[in-house]
């Protein structure tokens, strides 16, 4: 299956075209793939294993990407299916599945990472009726043997689902293969965030995200050849040495990066993060010394950290925060949350409070997926900075 690059792409420099990766259906890499034969499945939750999908198979390979929602400026087809209640980043990316966004998807792999993550589900099983759909259930606790046999079980059924649809099998060394991939991936991705939380970092906090959507949307080979260039562009560069404050950033899901775009307006530098598209997803790798379904459910289901929608872990999460903020010589906080999202109005508040007893101050932020309201933003970043003195 060929991963190299399709197009204008090579006359951009890797930074260059990681950082602007058409979407979607536009996106080289996923018609490359198409045209080859291969399938492409989408996912949201940190909790849905993608070696599990990238593993060569029998018949065709998977090229499993997060489904985000860049470029959605309405929620009005969503909107006759699901409540006003539910999360904007839910309803942007159903909308864009309701008016065939997707459309070039073979199938949807979706967990109960949350209820709006749920219904989401539904609404796409019944409404848009994908080849292929399966809902990934992962416990809410993790301590106890029940909790990951029940995981491994959900990760079996998975497999057999999509061999039944699509006679898709994929062999101990080729799964053995695909984690040895995304162990790379996490190596080079942790190795670009080192770059970002040194005294001049050597890219912004867009940069960043763009790359790890950029990651998000290609074949790992493929990804992990151009990130490993794209770190020896950005290592040559100089650094930004007029940063007027090292902010890091966690709470609910972003893959659109306005947000940060927002916090890099006013002149700071996003430095680190703790996001499930950011640095929390990178962390941790999978033991290659063991049975590899088993390696693959041991690494998603009990990683730390975890995902606050999970009952346990707190005090592994809030330590790697503080690491995390410690390590980048933060001088702020600041913890973001789209409305009605359970999972980070909890986490949010413990977070902060633990974060401001090391004397780093904290701002929390409630917005929008679709970021209506970005000036109001902008303002209440201006305000902190002012208030921490930077
Ligand atoms: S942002 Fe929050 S509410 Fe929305 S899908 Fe993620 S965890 Fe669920």
């Amino acid at each position: 299956m060929s991963t190299t690059t399709a197009g204008s792409a090579a006359t951009l420099s890797a930074v260059e075209e990681l950082t602007t990766l058409p979407l979607r259906g536009e996106n080289p890499y996923i018609r490359d793939w198409k045209e080859s034969g291969g399938r492409v499945f989408g996912y949201t939750c940190s909790y849905v294993p993608e070696e599990i999908l990238y593993a060569e198979g029998q018949s065709s390979r998977i090229l499993p990407i997060r489904l985000g929602a860049q470029g959605a400026t309405t929620m009005d087809d969503a909107d006759i299916h699901m409540h006003k209640f539910l999360c904007t980043y839910c309803r942007c990316v159903m909308q864009l599945a309701l008016t065939g966004e997707y459309d070039f998807l073979d199938g949807v792999v979706l967990t109960n990472g949350c209820e709006h993550m749920r219904r989401t589900f539904e609404i796409w099983r019944d409404q848009v009726e994908p080849p292929f759909v399966s809902m990934l259930s992962v416990p809410h606790r993790r301590d106890g043997d029940t909790q990951i046999q029940w995981y491994c079980d959900e990760i079996t059924k998975l497999i057999d689902e999509i061999g039944k649809k699509y006679g898709y099998l994929p062999s101990k060394e080729s799964l053995r293969s695909a984690v040895r991939t995304y162990n790379r991936y996490r190596e080079l991705m942790q190795e670009l965030y080192a770059l970002r939380s040194i005294d001049h970092p050597k890219l912004s906090g867009v940069e960043a995200m763009q790359i790890a959507q950029a990651g998000f949307s290609m074949p790992k080979d493929a990804f992990n050849e151009k990130l490993a260039e794209a770190i020896q562009e950005l290592d040559a560069k100089p650094g930004i040495k007029d940063a007027r404050a090292r902010i890091m950033v966690g709470g609910s899901y972003i893959d659109d990066p306005w947000f940060i775009e927002i916090i890099e307006s006013t002149g700071a530098v996003v430095v680190t993060d703790v996001l499930c598209t950011g640095r929390k997803y990178v962390e941790g790798m999978v033991d290659e010394t063991i049975d590899p379904v088993e390696a693959i459910a041991r690494r998603y289901f009990l990683r730390d950290p975890s995902c606050p929608r999970m009952v346990d872990g707190y005090p592994e999460r809030i330590a790697f925060t503080k690491k995390l903020a410690q390590e980048a010589k933060v001088d702020g906080v600041i913890f973001e949350r789209i409305t009605f999202c359970d999972s980070h109005t909890v986490e949010n508040l413990m977070e902060g409070e633990d974060i401001e007893e090391l004397d780093i101050p904290t701002l929390s932020l409630e917005r929008e997926y679709l970021g209506g309201d970005k000036g109001r933003l902008k303002t209440r970043v201006q305000a902190f900075l002012e208030k921490i003195g930077k």
